[in-house]
C-alpha cells in the first residue's frame, strides 16, 4: 500500500469515531481517522462534541455545582457548619478544561499506541471511497480506503429568530463557559441538555427559567419518573414552564427580552443570558462529493441498515449522524460494530439495551420500555417500586429522593424496563443494563445478592415488589 492507501479512512474521532479507528487498528488494519474538531480558543483536539463541548465538560461542571449545593443546603444535616462557603468560577472552569484536556490528550497517545494515523482536518468522501483530506493551512491530499467510516456528528440546532451570538444567546457549547455566574438565566428546551446546564447555573445562585413548548415534561422518560422528578426539580427553585414556545428573543442593552407563547397568549421574560437547548441535527456539511452513492433520509441522517451499512459499497456510518439516540455510547459500540464487522468478526449493537442518562439531582436513567410503551404493546405486565426514602444508604448518604420502577411480562417475568430517579442512578443503571443484556426475568434479580446498605438494594426490592414480595416496603394486594 502507497502512503495515501488504507484499509480504513474514518472521518470524525468523536467517540463513535474514534473507537471505530483504535478496534480497526487492533484487527490489524492499516487506519487513518480524520478530525477538524476546533476549539473556541483555536486549538484542535480529538474526542468531539463529547469530550470537548458535551458529555466530559458538563458532567465537571455539574459535579462542581452539586458540591456547592450540597455544602450549602446539606452539610448542615451532617452536623458540618460552613462559613464564608463561595464560588471560585474562575477555579471551576480550570478544572473542568483540564479534565478535557487529559482525556483529549488521552486519545492521540492511544492513536499512537495502537497506530493510527490521526489527521487533523477537513475530511470529504468522494466516489470510490476516496477521502479527500484537507489539513488546517489548506493543503489538501486524497486517500484512498479500502472502507470509510463516517462519523460526523451532529451540531445544536440554531433558531432563526435566536440565533447564537456567542455572548448572550448560547447554544450548549458556549453555556458551558459562562465566566460568571448569570443573574438570570433562560434556558429553551426543557430536554435533557436543557435540564442539565439550566440545573449547573441554578445551583451556582442564577435564576432559571426554562421555556419547554410541549406540554409533557421529559416526553421520553416513564410518566411516573418524570413527575417524581420534576417535583423535586420545582423543589429546587427551577422555573419549569411547559407549554412555552419562544417565538422571538432580541438582545438589548439590559438584557434578552425572550417572547414566549402559552395557554394565557403572549408572554415575555428579561433575562441575561439564553441558553437554547432545542435538540441537534446530523453533522453532514461539505462531507460528500459527487457520486459517492451515500443518502441521506427526510431528516437528513446517513441512511443505514442495523449494522451501520450505508447505501454505498463498504462506507459505513456511525453516531449522531445515524437513527437512534444521539448518545456517546450508543456511537461507541456501533463504532466498534462496524470495526469488527469490517476486519470480518461478529458485531452487534442491542439496540433495546441502551442505557439513557439524564445527570440533574436527582438522576434520571433507563432502560428498555415505558410502562406507556409496553402498555401500548398489548403485553400483561407487572410492576414494582421502591422508595429511596426507605433504603438505608440513601439515608445515610442524606440522599433519599426518587424510586426505583421496574417493569417485567406478566407471562414469562422477562424483565422489559427499568427506571430510576435517584442517588447516582447513571451508576444503578448498569445492573439493569446487564440484566437485560442477559434476557433475565425479575426472578433473576431478586435471586440475586445484593450488599448491604447499598444503592442497589433499591432494584432488588422494585424486582421483589413486582410480586409483592418485597421485605422492606408495604406490598399493595
Ligand atoms: P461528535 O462527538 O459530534 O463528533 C464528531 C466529530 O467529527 C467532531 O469532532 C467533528 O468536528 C468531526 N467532523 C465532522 N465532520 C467532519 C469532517 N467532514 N471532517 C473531519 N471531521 C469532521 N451523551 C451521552 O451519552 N452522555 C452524556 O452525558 C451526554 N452529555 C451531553 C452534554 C452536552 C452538553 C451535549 C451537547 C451532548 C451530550 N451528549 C451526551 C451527546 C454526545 O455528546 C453525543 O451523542 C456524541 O458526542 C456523539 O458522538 P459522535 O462521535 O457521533 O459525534
Ligand atoms: P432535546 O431534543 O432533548 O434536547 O430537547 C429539546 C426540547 O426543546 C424539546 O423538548 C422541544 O420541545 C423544545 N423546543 C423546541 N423548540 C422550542 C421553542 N421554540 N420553545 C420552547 N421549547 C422548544
Amino acid at each position: 500500500m502507497s502512503e495515501n492507501e488504507y484499509d480504513v479512512v474514518v472521518i470524525g474521532g468523536g467517540p463513535a469515531g474514534y473507537p471505530a479507528a483504535i478496534r480497526a487498528a487492533q484487527n490489524g488494519l492499516s487506519v487513518a481517522c480524520i478530525d477538524e474538531w476546533k476549539n473556541h480558543d483555536g486549538s484542535r483536539a480529538f474526542g468531539g462534541t463529547c469530550l470537548n463541548a458535551g458529555c466530559i465538560p458538563s458532567k465537571a461542571l455539574l459535579e462542581s455545582s452539586e458540591l456547592y449545593h450540597r455544602a450549602a443546603s446539606e452539610f448542615s444535616a451532617h452536623g458540618i457548619g460552613l462559613k464564608d462557603l463561595e464560588i471560585d468560577i474562575a477555579a471551576m472552569q480550570g478544572r473542568k478544561s483540564g479534565i478535557v484536556k487529559q482525556l483529549t490528550n488521552g486519545i492521540k497517545a492511544l492513536f499512537q499506541s495502537n497506530g493510527v494515523t490521526g489527521l487533523q482536518g477537513h475530511g470529504k468522501l468522494l466516489a470510490d471511497r476516496q477521502v479527500e483530506f484537507t489539513d488546517a493551512d489548506g493543503n489538501s491530499s486524497v486517500l484512498k480506503a479500502n472502507h470509510v467510516v463516517i462519523a460526523s456528528g451532529s451540531v445544536p440546532v440554531e433558531l432563526p429568530m435566536a440565533k447564537f451570538d456567542g455572548d448572550r444567546i448560547v447554544d450548549s457549547w458556549g453555556a458551558l463557559d459562562f465566566e460568571e455566574v448569570p443573574q438570570r438565566l433562560g434556558v429553551i428546551g426543557a430536554g435533557v441538555i436543557g435540564l442539565e446546564l439550566g440545573s449547573v447555573w441554578q445551583r451556582l445562585g442564577a435564576d432559571v427559567v426554562i421555556l419547554e413548548a410541549l406540554d409533557d415534561f421529559l416526553f421520553m422518560v416513564d410518566a411516573q419518573i418524570a413527575k417524581e422528578a420534576g417535583r423535586h426539580f420545582k423543589k429546587q427553585g427551577l422555573d419549569i414552564r411547559l407549554g412555552a414556545k419562544m417565538t422571538d428573543a432580541k438582545v438589548e442593552d439590559s438584557g434578552v427580552i425572550v417572547t414566549y407563547e402559552d395557554a394565557g397568549g403572549q408572554q415575555t421574560l428579561e433575562v441575561d443570558k439564553l441558553i437554547v437547548a432545542v435538540g441537534r441535527r446530523p453533522f453532514t456539511d461539505d462531507l460528500f462529493g459527487d457520486g459517492t452513492g451515500v443518502t441521506l433520509d427526510e431528516r437528513g441522517f446517513v441512511t443505514v441498515d442495523e449494522h451501520c451499512r450505508t447505501t454505498a459499497d463498504n462506507v459505513w456510518a456511525v453516531g449522531d449522524v445515524v437513527r437512534g439516540p444521539m448518545l456517546a455510547h450508543k456511537g461507541t459500540e456501533e463504532g466498534v460494530m462496524v470495526a469488527d464487522l469490517i476486519a470480518g468478526k461478529v458485531g452487534e449493537v442491542n439496540y433495546d439495551a441502551i442505557p439513557s442518562v439524564i445527570y440533574t439531582a436527582p438522576e434520571i436513567a433507563w432502560v428498555g420500555k415505558t410502562e406507556a410503551e409496553v402498555k401500548e404493546s398489548g403485553a400483561a405486565y407487572k410492576v414494582g417500586t421502591f422508595p429511596f426514602a426507605a433504603n438505608g444508604r440513601a439515608k445515610g448518604m442524606e440522599q433519599t429522593d426518587g424510586l426505583v420502577k421496574l417493569i417485567a411480562a406478566e407471562e414469562d417475568d422477562e424483565l422489559l424496563g427499568v427506571h430510576i430517579v435517584g442517588p447516582v442512578a447513571g451508576e444503578l443503571i448498569a445492573e439493569a443494563v446487564l440484566a437485560m443484556e442477559f434476557s433475565a426475568s425479575s426472578e433473576d434479580l431478586q435471586r440475586t445478592v445484593h450488599a448491604h446498605p447499598t444503592l442497589t438494594e433499591a432494584i432488588h426490592e422494585a424486582a421483589l415488589a413486582a410480586d409483592k414480595r418485597a421485605i422492606h416496603s408495604i406490598n399493595k394486594r
